[in-house]
């Protein structure tokens, strides 16, 4: 009895504040965290929404897709270690960093071949005095070419890459000719990671880079020695 005595008074209480107000309430729109509100008495109404939550991933955090906000933190990539065929791998979200695993350069491919080391290279075989050494080096190229060699042999080509070395310097490959391999040969390794074996020919004034007849090459990609030619099996 006291109860609805007390909620008759609270009635007529608000009836008179309303009165007193003297406006229609202007509804704002519940959010994630507000119920309805008016904005001119605060009134609210109903209850707020509540987040919509999308859960973490490797790289953004638990987000309401509403009203952006956030909760904790980004999972962070979970990587699967590279392999030769595939690079590092996120198992959850399937990005990759870096490259496939290269294979090993196999024992005694370069075994009668000393590294080239590029500075010592770089200058004219006359000054530097390494004509003719065997060396060897890891480079990658993306284009071959061809220069024709009509002294040589009407239709004679000769394939030449200009090849980078992992510190970037530039080589030129004399690769082989027309005559003994098609130069799709070489075309199809473009962008490998190769170990190239072969003769310092010395300094190319053409080309600003020293030069190497490539005898062998190992694809580090593949893991296959993708060429040799028949004078190189001597060394
Ligand atoms: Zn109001
Ligand atoms: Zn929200
Ligand atoms: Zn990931």
């Amino acid at each position: 009895m006291r109860r609805t005595t007390g909620g008759v008074i609270a009635t007529l209480f608000l009836s008179v504040l309303l009165a007193a107000c003297g406006h229609e309430h202007t509804w704002v729109a519940a959010t994630c965290t507000e119920p309805a509100t008016c904005s001119k008495c605060g009134e609210t109404d109903g209850e707020p929404l509540g987040h919509t939550w999308s859960e973490a991933t490797c790289t953004v955090p638990k987000t309401c897709s509403v009203c952006g906000e956030v909760e904790g933190e980004a999972l962070g990539h979970d990587w699967e270690p590279a392999t030769h065929e595939a690079p590092e791998t996120c198992r959850r979200c399937g990005e990759t960093r870096g490259t496939p695993l290269l294979f090993d350069i196999p024992l005694g491919f370069a075994g009668d071949y000393a590294f080239g080391l590029f500075e010592a290279y770089n200058t004219p075989a006359e000054e530097n005095g390494l004509g003719d050494t065997m060396i060897w080096f890891n480079a990658t190229y993306d284009a071959v070419s061809t220069i024709d060699m009509p002294d040589v042999k009407p239709g004679m080509q000769a394939f030449v890459a200009l090849s980078k070395d992992e510190g970037g310097n530039t080589w030129v490959l004399q690769l082989d000719w027309n005559e003994y391999e098609p130069i799709d040969k070489f075309v199809a390794m473009q962008g490998h990671q190769l170990c190239v074996a072969g003769m310092y020919l010395g300094y190319s004034e053409v080309y600003q880079a020293p030069a190497v007849l490539a005898e062998k090459l190992f694809d580090r990609t593949t893991g296959d020695i993708v060429y040799s030619t028949w004078f190189s099996d001597a060394f």
